[in-house]
């Protein structure tokens, strides 16, 4: 994702930089989130595949929610970080812990990662640390909720595994009981119910978490009408996130989404072919997925409709790598569309 915050030295600081902001999030007077910007226990209750380097991971508050106004709020759009004890690490080349050992999943990705190519890879930055009176004891990323279960106390992310991560190298040790620390809420993305009259969204990859979340949580509010567009990019089939998701959110009356695969892996495309049904063999009925990249024009067409009520009605949300955010800005600003959010 995009938009790191450029104080966050990642260290876990136990003073953060991140909390001398408050939240701009309010909470209804009876609510009191499990999120109060402290770390917290949770517990990894499973970990399962969901594309090339990508793995669900379902994490359980270890407290059980005693009080029960205690909620686990997640504002649409936001999100927590994940801290890991720096002398905890696994080292690839080290022997591996017992719990590392419990999660073949894990470590068969571990040795048989899906090498990256073409996408933008994430650049290392160095930051200096923000809390000098402490040595760098954790080490910390931000990750983005993408469901919740507030009866059992769980919530999901979506994490792609990055080969020599350094994170990484801590999550492919976790399994089932693995004991984690999380703390939130992070994020200034505020949504006000019917502020517009459409939202048309872009994505690229795992950064479809935090407009999910947020195109989620406005179709499960009944009073808000606003129309949802969203255009989601992939490499191919096989690393296409929440596809049973969409598929079901289509069902909504202001719902309407698109899969873009950049890349087609069929043998018919290896053998020069320029069209061939291979992929609509693969889909379900109706399922909008296309192999082409996502052009220009579609998205000034994609764009131009909704713009017909009016710029000021239509907001439209990015999140993905500086590439693909700057290339549907492009497209943007051409139009002069005032209301952009990247995530
Ligand atoms: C607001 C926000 C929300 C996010 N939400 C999610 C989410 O929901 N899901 C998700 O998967 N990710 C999310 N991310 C990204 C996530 O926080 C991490 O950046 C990601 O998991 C990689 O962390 P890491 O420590 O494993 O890799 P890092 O150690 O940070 O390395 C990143 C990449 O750089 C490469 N690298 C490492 N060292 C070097 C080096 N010396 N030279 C060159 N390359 C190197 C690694 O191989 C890796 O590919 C989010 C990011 C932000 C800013």
């Amino acid at each position: 994702m995009s938009q790191e915050d450029p104080t966050c030295c990642g260290s876990g600081c136990t003073n953060c930089v991140l909390d001398v902001k408050p939240s701009k999030h309010t909470l209804p007077p009876d609510v009191v989130n499990v999120f109060d910007r402290t770390y917290k226990q949770f517990r990894c209750e499973c970990v399962t595949p969901a594309a090339d380097n990508v793995f669900r991971f379902r994490f359980c508050y270890v407290p059980a929610i005693g009080d029960e106004r205690e909620q686990l709020i997640v504002p649409p759009g936001c999100h927590l970080m994940l801290r890991a004890l720096r002398s905890a690490l696994h080292q690839p080349d080290r022997k591996p812990d017992r719990s590392a050992e419990d999660n073949p999943l894990l470590r068969w990705w571990e040795a048989n990662p899906v090498q990256p190519g073409g996408e933008e890879h994430a650049k290392q930055k160095t930051l200096e640390k923000h809390d000098k009176s402490e040595d760098d004891l954790y080490l910390s990323r931000p990750y983005t909720p993408i469901a919740f279960d507030q009866e059992h106390g769980t919530f999901d992310v979506l994490i792609k595994l990055e080969p020599g991560g350094q994170m990484t190298n801590h999550l492919v040790t976790l399994s089932a009981g693995s004991r984690t620390e999380w703390k939130g809420v992070y994020g200034d993305f505020l949504w006000t119910r019917n502020r517009y009259r459409h939202v048309v969204a872009f994505v690229q990859g795992v950064a479809i978490a935090p407009v999910y979340s947020t195109l989620r949580s406005i179709l499960d509010d009944e009073g808000d009408e606003t129309r949802l567009t969203l255009c989601a990019c992939f490499r191919n089939l096989a690393g296409v996130l929440l596809r049973d998701e969409l598929r079901s959110l289509a069902g909504y009356w202001n719902f309407a989404y698109a899969i873009y695969l950049s890349r087609r892996t069929c043998a018919c495309a290896a053998a020069g072919v320029e069209r061939c049904n291979c992929l609509a063999a693969r889909l379900r009925y109706n399922e909008p997925i296309h192999d082409r990249r996502l052009a220009a024009a579609e998205i000034e067409r994609l764009l131009q409709r909704p713009l017909a009520d009016g710029k000021p009605s239509l907001l439209v949300l990015l999140c993905g790598t500086e590439s693909f955010t700057s290339f549907i800005k492009s497209t943007v600003e051409k139009l002069e569309i005032e209301n952009c959010y990247t995530f």
